[in-house]
């Protein structure tokens, strides 16, 4: 059984095919620049490494995914598309309606739908890939995972806004959560290195990638997490400023700056690349540090500054850890960052071994010393896993029934 797994953005799709039998990936690409003048549509064959990259006009996701499904078959990769029988949808914000993955019904649509407010940049481009998937593939069935179902078990003290109740009653106005399919993943990866059950153990996964986010998770379930009641509350990012005084808004108003250019101002033009002037990339703001650019350097400070907060935070929540964990692209492969993030936490147990730390790239590791209290880990995620596991599971489910 073959199940591809789509995540769709309001301008790309990102696919993965994978082969159930032994869960391995089987082709994987990203159909990007959908709706501008000219698009692309990449592939990369797993087996062979062949890579295939096709230009053309991609005005909707519709042909964007039937290009995605044309590549597939002109490599041999499927024979047509009744091949897919299982489809996995990333799927962003359910509100408080789900706490863990789903059978995609018009049901879930609609309770999507109703979340739209709630994240209006990622909502109502997953409910167009789903159509579009339903429409392309009318015999496959569509499991989803949502991002903020695994952050559903915080507490009230932590989801709450400190803010007149009243909005959380009209507009369920709250803290979601996001990334929760990873933070979930890499947690669970983490327990079985570890060799102990997840149940006991208290840790800190740090999801740092263009989107960053940092979990506490306690006997298994999420307690609190970084991002709010959108991506944008919580780490410093790459393009995005995190945690910032709320009282900016209306300094913003009164300085005449629109409300969608202060928009576009914190969610695209802060994080990395609003301090430090030069990327949301990692590797060019090392790169800038390195020629001696000193507002890089102070982006780079705030960052990982900013990280070893939450992470002493969270430590305090829990009353203790037993691991951090570094994932996403920036967690699996920046060992600087990993460095700084963990200087000057020895006192709470946290001792990184630096020979460990420097040059491993997404490899799960343990990178702190044998004596450390608190274990160090590099744990590569795998989201894409997660969604084909979780929607092959519901596709069985639903069969035996
Ligand atoms: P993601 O969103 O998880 O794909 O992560 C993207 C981020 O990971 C970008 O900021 C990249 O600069 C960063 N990244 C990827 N590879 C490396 C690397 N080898 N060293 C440092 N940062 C990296």
């Amino acid at each position: 059984m073959k199940v591809f797994v789509v995540n769709c953005g309001s301008s790309s799709i990102k696919y993965q095919l994978f082969d159930m039998q032994d869960e391995s990936v089987v082709g994987k690409g990203i159909a990007e620049k959908i709706g501008l003048p000219m698009g692309i549509v990449s592939l990369k064959i797993e087996g062979t490494g062949e890579k295939v990259e096709r230009e053309l006009p991609l005005p909707n996701h519709e042909v964007a995914l039937a290009t995605i499904l044309e590549l597939l078959t002109a490599k041999n990769i499927i024979r047509d598309k009744a091949d897919i029988g299982v489809i996995g949808h990333r799927l962003v914000h359910a509100g408080e309606f789900y706490h863990s993955s789903v059978v995609v019904t018009e049901d879930v649509l609609e309770k999507m739908t109703e979340c739209n407010d709630l994240a209006p940049l990622h909502n109502p481009h997953n409910i167009t890939g789903v159509k579009t998937c339903q429409k392309l593939f009318p015999g496959a069935f569509h499991g989803g995972c949502f991002d903020t179902a695994f952050h559903q078990t915080m507490p009230d003290y932590a989801y709450m806004y400190p803010i007149d109740h009243s909005w959380y009653e009209k507009y369920k106005v709250r803290r979601y959560g996001f990334h929760g399919t990873s933070h979930g993943y890499v947690a669970q990866q983490a327990a079985e290195f570890l060799k102990k059950p997840l149940a006991k153990l208290r840790v800190i996964t740090a999801h740092l990638g263009n989107g960053s986010s940092i979990a506490a998770i306690s006997n298994g379930e999420s307690v609190d997490t970084s991002m709010g009641m959108t991506p944008l509350e919580g780490l410093m990012m790459g393009t995005r400023c995190g945690d910032i005084d709320p009282a900016l808004v209306f300094f913003a108003a009164r300085k005449g700056v629109s409300l969608d250019d202060f928009d576009k101002l914190l969610n695209k033009k802060s994080g990395m690349m609003g301090v430090g002037g030069i990327s949301n990339d990692m590797r060019d703001n090392w790169k800038a540090i390195h020629e001696g650019n000193k507002r890089a350097e102070l982006a780079m400070k705030m960052f990982t500054y900013r990280l070893k907060k939450y992470i002493g935070a969270y430590a305090a929540a829990m009353g203790g850890v037993e691991a951090i964990i570094f994932t996403g692209g920036i967690g699996e492969n920046d060992w600087d960052v990993r460095k700084m993030a963990c200087e000057g936490l020895e006192y709470m147990g946290v001792e990184l071994d630096p020979d460990k730390n420097k040059g491993l790239r997404s490899k799960l590791a343990d990178i702190s010393k044998p004596s450390s209290k608190v274990k160090v880990l590099v744990v590569p995620t795998n989201e894409e896993l997660v969604i084909a596991r979780e929607s092959y599971r519901l596709y069985n489910e639903t069969k035996k029934r």
